[in-house]
C-alpha cells in the first residue's frame, strides 16, 4: 500500500470518523473557487501566528478565505488548544482528549493583537467539555489580556455552548466583549447528525442570555447551508434568532472537508444567498451577511463598524 501522509493525518485528526463510509467530494461550482494563499502580508501574518505559538481556526478548519483574510492581517485565533472534545460531522478541527489549558495563552494572544496592531480581533475556541466551566474563565482572561495590551481593539468572541455549564455564559458576557457570537450552524432537524453533542435550544438560549446580562453587547450567529435544510426551516431559525434578539446573522455554504465528513447535499447559488439576505433583513436583523464564502469571522472588522452604525441609526429613529 502506498504511504499517504494526508490520509494518515486525517485519520489522526478524526479517529471517530474513520468508520464512516467514504462520501465522494463532488466538484465545486465556479462561484466557490478561491485563489491560492500567498503574498507578503499573508507571510507576515503566518510568521506572527508561528512566533507567538498561536492556533488559528483559519488553518485548523481549512477555511477557503485564508488567502484573502491573512493578506489583510485578519486571522481568527483559536484558544484552548487544537483538539476538540466534540465530533461534529461538518468540522475539520481535530477530535480527541485535549491538553491542559496553557495559562500563558491569554497574554500571548494579547501581545500578538498589540504587535499586529489589530483594530478588531476575533477569538474562538474548541469545545472543552472536559473543563468545569467549559472554558469560560479562559475566554474572560483572554478578553482581559487583549484589553490590557491593546485597549482600542474591539473584541469579537465566537464561543462554544460551554455544555450549558452553570454560570458560564454569564461570566463570559460580564467580560464585556463587543460582539458575542455563537453559531447555531444548522436547522434543529439536522442537529442529531450534524451537531450531535449540542442542543438547538441550548444554543438559542445562550444567545438570549447574553442580551439579558448586557444588552449593549452585539449578538451574532451563523448558519451553514447545503446540508439538506429547506428554505422554510431556515426561515424558522431566523425567526427564533430574532425572538432571542440576535443582531447579526451570517449564512455561508457548507464545504465538505474530507470524504469522511457529512456530504454536501447541494450548493446554494449566489442568487439564493441574496434572497436569504433580503429575507433576513426583512425579519429585522441589524446586519446580515449571506454569500457562498461567508464565514462567521469573514470581513468581521468592516461588519462590526456597519453593525455599530446600524444600531446608532435605529436608535436615532426609535420612537420614545
Ligand atoms: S473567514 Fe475567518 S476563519 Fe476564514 S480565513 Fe478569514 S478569519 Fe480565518
Amino acid at each position: 500500500m502506498t504511504y499517504n501522509p494526508d490520509l494518515l493525518d486525517r485519520a489522526k485528526r478524526h479517529p471517530e470518523k474513520q468508520k464512516n463510509p467514504d462520501r465522494p467530494m463532488g466538484k465545486k461550482p465556479d462561484w466557490i473557487r478561491v485563489k491560492a494563499p500567498q503574498g507578503a502580508v499573508y507571510e507576515d501574518t503566518k510568521d506572527i501566528v508561528k512566533k507567538f505559538k498561536l492556533t488559528t481556526v483559519c488553518e485548523e478548519a481549512g477555511c477557503p478565505n485564508i488567502g484573502e483574510c491573512w493578506n489583510k492581517k485578519h486571522a481568527t485565533f483559536m484558544i484552548m488548544g487544537e483538539v476538540c472534545t466534540r465530533a461534529c460531522s461538518f468540522c475539520n478541527v481535530a477530535t480527541g482528549k485535549p491538553d491542559a489549558l496553557d495559562k500563558m495563552e491569554p497574554l500571548r494572544v494579547g501581545v500578538a493583537v498589540e504587535k499586529m496592531n489589530l483594530k478588531h480581533v476575533v477569538i474562538t475556541s474548541v469545545d472543552r467539555d472536559d473543563l468545569d466551566d467549559g472554558g469560560a474563565e479562559h475566554f474572560v482572561k483572554t478578553i482581559e489580556a487583549i484589553r490590557f495590551k491593546s485597549p482600542e481593539t474591539s473584541i469579537e468572541i465566537l464561543t462554544p455552548d460551554f455544555k450549558n455549564k452553570d454560570g458560564a455564559t454569564d461570566a463570559v458576557a460580564r467580560g464585556r466583549p463587543d460582539v458575542f457570537n455563537h453559531n447555531l450552524e444548522t436547522v434543529p432537524r439536522l442537529y442529531p447528525t450534524i451537531r450531535p453533542g449540542a442542543r438547538y435550544f441550548t444554543s438559542l438560549r445562550l444567545l438570549e442570555r447574553v442580551k439579558e446580562v448586557d444588552p449593549s453587547i452585539f449578538t451574532k450567529s451563523g448558519l451553514m447551508v447545503g446540508l439538506g435544510e429547506t428554505r422554510e426551516e431556515i426561515g424558522q431559525v431566523m425567526d427564533d434568532l430574532r425572538a432571542a434578539d440576535v443582531d447579526f446573522l451570517t449564512v455561508g455554504q457548507y464545504l465538505q472537508p474530507t470524504p469522511k465528513h457529512a456530504p454536501v447535499e447541494r450548493f446554494w447559488t449566489p442568487d439564493e444567498f441574496a434572497d436569504l439576505e433580503k429575507w433576513a433583513r426583512a425579519k429585522g436583523f441589524l446586519m446580515v451577511s449571506a454569500s457562498p464564502l461567508t464565514r462567521s469571522s469573514y470581513h468581521a472588522e468592516d461588519d462590526f463598524l456597519k453593525l455599530k452604525a446600524a444600531r446608532a441609526d435605529k436608535l436615532k429613529h426609535a420612537v420614545i
